[in-house]
């Protein structure tokens, strides 16, 4: 696309909003380009309205009769969040073309348009440019890398095993002939072989032997005489976990949401809730080519045979973190969960001064973390498109609440005061450094904890309803003072 062209949200020379970048006194517009839970809570939030337009879901009905979209009621999906005191107003007169406040947009939309973009103060946007140094398999590691030589290099080797978090991985086929070395030293072991942009456990499968790996190379590497073939695919491959943390003697990973509303400083949300994903089938070393057994994706674990659609294969976080103390001791489960916010911390550095801060943009992670037997946690990848359809009632309502509490944190409306360290189930990590919870809120500590803690409550209690309130009616009490 050409400078210049007009797209949503380019809107240089148009000057119909407040320069001052406040929305003022209307409603809050928002285009969407998914069509699940998000859509839901756009649709239900008090004061927000949908625009109609090119890369937009079809208008719905608040359109039709905009009053409806301040009273919260939805066609597909009900407030589960805070109805405040906000209060709608009639829409102003506006152009069809996707005059927006907000936009949830996809990737790809993001990829196409932002270089041609331009935006007003306050208009919020998903997605970072350049969201893939963290989110491709390869470059995350090479990021990773990266920083951890540089601070072995500037702290010293002890430093440098806090990043001891993600398993060896090679670049290939760049990298093909490290990685050949490194088979040799360990031999015996199982390496994981993965595209390094592709999901849902598409192209993955695990090895054992030199001669897989040279077999498939030939395939897949080995120039063709057909011209017109492409390039062929970047793998990296990895060192199997071959120790996962079983529980009923499955195998499962962790999903960890958080939200990133600057890079520049480093600003950091951490969502309490979560879930565990188990694989359906009890894990075993003897059959490696075994998907269901190996990977727990939900996109492969719902094809299993035995497969039940009902009982699913996920537990809150709050579950496993209980089952985890119950069985480890508070202080364990403590040192564990320490170790996942260490690896969102080092990974979001690994890669803070590489993306494009725009503050305009924001991001939500979905990180897949894996406790091995020793409860140490590995990081396997970092989504910046985590899946948000509902796989059941249960998986709808945190869907529903984390992405209602990252508008609450996003704060269009202007509620807050902005020294929040909690809003809803979000909890603030980091802001330019870490971030300790305030003295009463110490949920997740053990009995007669009086010291400082961070304020990071993954798989703790998340009454975010009843903290809303609260908080809602202290900021609007410090506001007017
Ligand atoms: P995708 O993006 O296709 O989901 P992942 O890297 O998340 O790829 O891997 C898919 C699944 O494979 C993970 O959820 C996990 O269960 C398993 N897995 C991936 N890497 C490893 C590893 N190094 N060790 C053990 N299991 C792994």
């Amino acid at each position: 696309m050409s400078k210049g062209t007009k797209v949503p949200g380019y809107m240089q020379g148009k000057g119909s909003r407040n320069p001052r970048g406040i929305i003022g006194d209307r409603e809050i517009r928002y285009k969407c380009s998914l069509q699940n839970t998000i859509l839901d809570v756009l649709r239900g939030r008090p004061g927000w309205q949908e625009v109609p337009g090119q890369n937009n879901i079809q208008p719905n009905v608040n359109q039709a009769n905009p009053k409806q979209a301040g009273s919260g009621s939805t066609t597909q999906g009900t407030t589960s969040g805070y109805k405040g005191s906000f209060q709608s107003i009639p829409p102003i007169t506006r152009n069809s073309d996707g005059d927006w406040d907000f936009y949830w947009c996809d990737r790809e939309w993001l990829a196409q348009n932002y270089d041609t973009m331009f935006l007003y103060e306050h208009q919020k946007i998903l997605h970072f440019r350049n969201h893939y140094e963290l989110t491709r398999k390869n470059l995350m590691v090479k990021n990773l890398k990266r920083l951890k030589k540089q601070t072995e290099r500037e702290l010293g080797k002890a430093e440098g095993q806090s990043f001891e978090f993600f398993p060896t991985t090679y670049e290939l086929p760049s990298e093909y002939h490290i990685f050949v070395e490194e088979f040799k030293k360990n031999p015996g072991i199982i390496w994981i072989m993965k595209p390094a942009a592709r999901a849902q456990g598409r192209g993955i499968f695990l090895f054992r032997r030199l001669k897989d790996i040279t077999d498939w190379k030939k395939g897949e590497y080995q120039p063709l005489s057909d011209p017109n073939r492409e390039v062929p695919e970047t793998y990296v491959v990895q060192r199997y976990i071959e120790n996962p943390y079983l529980i009923g003697g499955r195998k499962f990973d962790v999903r960890v949401y958080v939200l990133v509303v600057s890079y520049n400083p480093l600003k950091v949300w951490l969502y309490r809730s979560g879930f565990a994903r188990f694989s359906n089938t009890r894990f075993s070393l003897d059959s490696i080519e075994d998907t269901y057994v190996h990977l727990t994706n939900v996109a492969i674990q719902k094809n299993a045979p035995d497969y039940d659609p009902d009982k699913g294969c996920k537990w809150s976080t709050q579950q496993l973190r209980k089952y985890l103390s119950a069985k480890h001791g508070v202080e364990a489960v403590k040192k564990a969960f320490k170790g996942i916010d260490n690896i969102i911390i080092k990974s979001l550095q690994s890669v803070q001064k590489i993306i494009i801060n725009d503050k305009h943009c924001f991001e939500m992670y979905g990180y897949d973390v894996l406790f091995d037997s020793d409860l140490k946690p590995w990081l396997i990848e970092i989504n910046a498109s985590p899946s948000l359809t509902a796989s059941g009632k249960e998986d709808y309502d945190l869907k529903f609440g984390l992405l209602n509490d990252l508008l609450n944190v996003l704060d269009l409306e202007n509620r807050l005061t902005g020294k929040e360290k909690r809003v809803g189930g979000w909890d603030l990590l980091w802001e330019d450094g870490p971030i300790l919870a305030d003295d009463g809120n110490m949920e997740c500590a053990p009995n007669g904890t009086t010291a400082s803690i961070p304020n990071s409550f993954l798989g703790c209690h998340n009454e975010r309803k009843r903290q809303l309130r609260e908080l809602y009616t202290a900021a609007q009490s410090i506001k007017k003072s």
